[in-house]
Formats: C-alpha cells, structure tokens, sequence
C-alpha cells in the first residue's frame, strides 16, 4: 500500500462508533478541524516517513519505458485532428452544420442537439432532427486529467501524447530536471506543465507516490489536481462564489474560468452515513498534508496544531468535489495495435458529463482523439430521439441485473434505460434469442454500433 492509501486507511482505525457520529453532527469546516485533531500525528508520521525512505532513491527514473510494445501507439493524423468539430462526419468526411461557427457551448456540441431537463431524467441532449451515422454529435478537451495506467509514463506529463523511443532508446523526451520522475514532449508543453500543476507536484514527488499506489488511485487525484492547476490564491479568491455555484448548480456572471464553474455545478453522489462522511475528510486532509509540503498555503500555522484558513478552505473544496469525479469521470484511451483501446489517463469533460445520460443501449459511440473526448452518433439517430452514452456495460454483453449492480455501485444510480425496463439480456453468447422479435431491432442496432465504433477508430488511426 502506497503512503496516501496508508495515510487514509490506518486514520480509519482512529475513529470509534461514537466519535463517527459525532463527526456526521457538524458542518463542513467544523468536521475537517475535529478529523484533522485526531488524525494529524498519524498522517505527519506517515508522509514523514515515506519522504524520508525516497530521498536515497530520488532521482532514479524507473526504466520500465523501454518496453518497444509501448511505441505502438497510433497518432493522429494532423489533417484529420484539424477536421474534428461537431458536425463533421468521420465516415463520409463531410462537415454537415448547416452553421457552423453558431455551435452551442463554445463549440463543444452540435448545433443539431438541445439541451433538454426534467426532475428524473436531468439534463439531457435530444437530436432537433436528423443526425447521420458518424457526425460527430459532441467534441470536448477535459478540465482535467491524471494518469490512471503504468503506460502513461511515456506521455507527456502535459498534452498527454506519447512520446515514442527511437533506436538508441534514447528520444525527444525532456525530462523535469528536478525530480527526473516526468517527461514532455516539447518545450511548450514543458513550460505549461511548469507554471501550473507540476510546480507544485515536483516538489513533493508526487510521481514516486502514485508509483506505490494501485494506478486507479489516479482518478481521486483529479481532484488533486484541479488544485495544482490553479494556485491557493485563486481558490480562496473565488472560494464562496464556487461554494455558490455547486449549491445553484449555475454557472453565474463571475470572473471564473468556465471550465472550473463547470466542475463545481457538476453533480456528485450523495455522501450520507458517517464512515462515508469521515473517508471524505480524510483524504481531504490527506491532500492538505502533501498540498502544505509543496508550499500551496501561505498562512499554514508554525506548529500545525491546527489547519489555516486556507486549509480549510481548500478542504472544504475538496469534499465538494470528490463525490463530483467519482461519477464524472471518464478514461482516455490511447490506440494501440489492432486499434487495441488502453485507458491511460482519467478525465472530466464537464459539459459531456452533465448533458449526457448512461442507456445500456446508446445510441452513441466514445472515441479518445488525443486528450479529447469524441462522441459519434453510432447510428442514424431520429428527430426527437435522446442521445446516449454508455459507461461500460451494454445489454448484450451483460444481464439485467449485472448491469444495475455495476451501475449502482460504480456510478449511484437505477438505470432505468429501456433495455433495463424490459430486462434485455445478454444474448453474445446465445444468439438464437435475437430471433425473439423484440430483440431484432435492438441487436441489429448493437452489431451496428460495432461496426460504426470499428469504422471510425480506422479512419482515425489508420488513414496515414
Ligand atoms: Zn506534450
Ligand atoms: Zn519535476
Ligand atoms: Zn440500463
């Protein structure tokens, strides 16, 4: 177990029955000050500990990317990169906006879908009329992301495009000449790294600490993350304009980036009994902790008996946010051969994951572009019909009641899609049910669906 797991796990233990409901009695701040009380010493003794055993080893670059399997990885063309926009169609390479420069949301969707809501539903994007098999429906860069994969450490640490070996194993990697633990692909993307997140993740070694971490931890430190982006002052500017827009779940007239009152307006799962509630405060006291080493807070108390101002301010944002990525996430996949998709990194795409809900029978296929996420009708989708996603798990491959465990546990709802409501089961492996006539339609859309996603990942990948 790597040092932030530990940290969190072992402070569990320091919690009995009635400390846990006393904790589940007081507000946000209040709870974060009464966790970090009982917790402080602990977690101090267990990164302590842990910088202390790395400072031998530092500056020793695993050499576990010399792997020649890992330079197989299929680029996008430039050519094709520059066409990809909403209402392109990927398998006619035909550009179908009838304008397209009035796309809704900064260009992110097509302008030939809206956004509807209602109390059950949410919000959700209906097509205003027809969109052909292939036309790109939605197309978003993320707000964030963080490695979830060993295979991302040949990526660039900033635009996320890997960055292939030549002969001599040697390459165009630079290397941070600080930690020696990340690398970019050019000088560009160097300098952005620099200026924000890895400012402050190098100085605490932050790659040498998810190293000892199972790599889905990467998905917590989104969250991380959106922090090391920015800087403290920004968050404690802007602190109760974003504690605003979560409880509205509006985005309103303020001077904040549009990507970060979108994650704040995100919705997260509900975090209710009291072990949830001290799980939430201790990894956002763990994020104080390693935050407070890479220097974030100018006013951190001398004796840290207590947390600042700006600790609590920051923690207070975290508790806000990591029950918003567990169910916004989505991964990027790089294209490896025999168009393999490898999930390298996780991501959030805001307006994506607040416009789109999950049908175990989309109508829409997923595609990493680079670090974008693209979303392609995967059939001739009718006027007046909702567009959806899927996260993970399709009827056919899976039964009823596989996908609403999977679902409720991984994501927090009942999905009530209509191959939920009329229990449509996996029929991969028995083929003869797609004879049943309720099944025929839907199959044939399945089997199509598959063709479509095959068809677009080899335009994308293989036209060079
Ligand atoms: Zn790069
Ligand atoms: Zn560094
Ligand atoms: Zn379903």
């Amino acid at each position: 177990m790597g040092p932030f797991s530990n940290a969190v796990f072992s402070s569990k233990e320091l919690f009995d029955e009635h400390s846990l409901n006393e904790l589940s009695l007081l507000d946000g701040e209040q709870r974060l000050a009464y966790v970090y009380e009982k917790v402080k010493d602990n977690m101090e003794n267990i990164f302590s500990e842990f910088y202390a055993s790395i400072d031998n080893i530092d500056n020793e670059m695993d050499d576990n990317n010399n792997d020649s399997e890992l330079n197989e990885y299929k680029e996008l063309s430039e050519t094709v990169e520059s066409s990809l926009k909403p209402g392109y169609n990927i398998l006619t390479d035909k550009h179908n906006n009838k304008t397209s420069s009035k796309c809704t949301e900064e260009s992110i969707l097509s302008d030939k879908v809206e956004i509807k809501s209602s109390p059950g539903q949410g919000r959700f994007q209906v097509a205003k009329e027809l969109i052909p098999k292939g036309e790109i429906v939605a197309l978003e860069s993320p707000a964030v992301k963080f490695s979830i994969s060993r295979e991302s450490e040949g990526m660039c640490d900033s635009c996320g495009k890997f960055i292939p070996l030549n002969e001599e194993q040697t390459s165009q990697r630079i290397q941070c000449h600080d930690c020696a633990q990340v690398c970019w692909c050019s000088s560009k993307c160097k300098e952005q790294a620099i200026s924000s997140h890895h400012k402050f993740e190098c100085k605490i070694r932050l790659s040498q600490v998810m190293r000892r971490e199972h790599p889905s931890l990467g998905k917590l430190f989104l969250v991380f993350r959106i922090f090391t982006q920015k800087n403290c002052k920004f968050f404690l500017h802007h602190y109760s304009n974003l504690i605003e827009i979560h409880a509205s779940g509006n985005q309103g007239n303020f001077d904040i980036p549009h990507d970060i009152q979108r994650l704040f307006c995100l919705v997260g799962h509900p975090v209710t009994s009291p072990a949830q509630i001290l799980e939430l405060n201790l990894v956002a006291i763990a994020f104080i902790r390693l935050l407070r080493q890479a220097d974030y807070f100018s006013d951190v108390t001398m004796n840290k008996q207590e947390l600042s101002k700006s600790e609590i301010a920051i923690g207070v944002l975290s508790t806000i946010l990591i029950p918003v990525i567990n169910v916004n996430t989505h991964p990027i996949y790089h294209t490896a051969k025999d168009l393999e998709q490898i999930s390298t990194f996780a991501a959030i795409y805001p307006v994506i994951a607040s416009s789109l809900n999950h049908s175990c029978h989309p109508n829409l296929v997923r595609v990493s572009a680079m670090d974008k996420l693209v979303l392609v009708a995967a059939r001739n989708i009718q006027k007046g019909e909702e567009l959806t996603d899927m996260y993970t798990v399709h009827w056919a491959e899976y039964d009823t009641e596989q996908r609403k465990q999977y679902l409720k546990k991984n994501f927090h709802f009942d999905c009530v899609c209509c191959a939920c409501k009329k229990d449509w089961n996996n029929i991969e492996d028995n083929p003869l049910k797609t004879n049943e006539d309720e099944r025929k339609v839907p199959w044939n859309q399945y089997m199509e669906r598959n063709h479509t996603e095959q068809i677009v990942l080899s335009k994308l990948f293989e036209r060079n």
